[in-house]
């Protein structure tokens, strides 16, 4: 994935926008500047209009990333990694390398975002009240008043009862605690932010219909959002119930197919890459591991020069980024295979390969438990 970039990092957690964003601060600050600014100060000029509109949706951006840092902040207490935050469309997602541990945890997570939101509302419309008399108080105090009404909003709309939103969770927290069941639990809230996404499309088309004007197919819109998201992460549950616990050493493959160190790159393709179609190789210098060959590492030596380069030359050496020991569980080897390992992993013990595992033997693994109904 790579439509978000990384914009900073507050408090150890990588901060990133994903590109939708854009098209929303654009929408808002439109909105704000034709809309809510024209009607309550007709005296500006339009370039005063979409400077003030820029600026408040910026305050807009840093009040979603304070939500979101508000989860971060405290799932990371409760002793669950987080590795970063996404901006996005109408929110933003904090990226946890981990499901809360219980139900209190997933209930304290989810809160947080909600009640930052509602105290930013308060902070907005107390420095609103404030700046009113003051000379030019005027525009701040349309713009503090707007900022405090979004923030309740985002507050009221992120704590709807479906998962994945705020609300969802908190439901799904309960649920599970009632339960004692995650994936049910989870079944069940998915279903209602499913429910919540078809009413918002079905309700956004009406209003539509009913001459409400374009705001009304953004209700739409964020429905179909929240209808995919509800899928996503429902699967996302139901694969890592399937998975965890499962170390790595029953599921890799365990009689590999390796390159010596020293033969060149047009050899392996004919030879190995033709002849057996693996898309990566481990490469040996004698008995020694030295890396993981991907078709992409062979990719980037020009074709010209594969008569000269050896798979030595080639190869990325072994690293925290292509090995794997046998014990650790396959989710995280899931979690922890991209495009840079060719989405697959060395399992490695005491610098001996033990076989290899690629998320085509996670899939097999979890095909197996859903027919044996564990
Ligand atoms: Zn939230």
């Amino acid at each position: 994935m790579t439509r978000s970039f990384r914009i900073g990092r507050l408090f150890g957690i990588d901060i990133e926008i994903d590109y939708t964003w854009f098209i929303v601060f654009f929408l808002f600050a439109a909105l704000l500047s034709t809309d809510v600014l024209a009607n309550s100060l007709p005296g500006l000029s339009l370039g005063a209009r979409w400077l003030i509109a820029g600026l408040t949706t910026l305050l807009l951006f840093a009040s979603v990333l304070l939500h979101e840092l508000s989860h971060s902040v405290v799932a990371r207490r409760s002793g669950l990694g987080i590795t970063g935050i996404t901006l996005f469309l109408f929110g933003g997602v904090s990226k946890m390398s981990d499901e809360p541990k219980s139900p209190g945890v997933e209930f304290r997570i989810a809160v947080a975002g909600p009640l930052a939101s509602v105290a930013l509302a308060f902070v907005f419309l107390a420095i609103a009240h404030v700046v009113r008399p003051l000379p030019g108080g005027a525009i701040g105090n349309t713009v503090f008043t707007w900022l405090g009404g979004v923030n309740g909003m985002l507050a009221v709309f992120n704590l709807l009862p479906g998962f994945p939103l705020d609300g969802g969770r908190v439901l799904r927290a309960g649920l599970w605690r009632a339960m004692g069941s995650l994936a049910e639990a989870t079944r069940i809230a998915a279903t209602f932010g499913h429910a919540l996404g078809l009413l918002m499309i079905v309700g956004g088309i009406m209003l539509f219909a009913l001459g409400a004007g374009f705001r009304s197919l953004w209700l739409a819109f964020i429905g179909w959002f929240l209808i995919q998201a509800a899928q996503s992460s429902y699967r996302q549950v139901v694969l890592r119930q399937a998975i965890s616990g499962v170390p790595v050493e029953r599921v890799m493959t365990g009689d590999v197919k390796w390159v010596p160190a020293d033969i060149p790159l047009d050899h392996i393709v004919n030879e190995y890459v033709m002849r057996h179609n693996h898309p990566a190789f481990p490469v040996f210098d004698q008995d020694r591991l030295i890396g993981l060959l991907c078709l992409a590492d062979i990719r980037n030596v020009p074709q010209e020069r594969w008569a000269q380069v050896t798979a030595r030359e080639a190869t990325p050496p072994l690293s925290q980024a292509n090995t794997i020991s046998p014990q650790t569980d396959a989710w995280d080897a899931l979690v922890r295979m991209s495009a840079e390992n060719c989405g697959r992993l060395l399992v490695v013990e005491d610098g001996l390969l033990r076989g290899i595992i690629t998320r085509t033997d996670i899939m097999r693994l979890m095909r197996h438990r859903r027919e044996l109904g564990l």
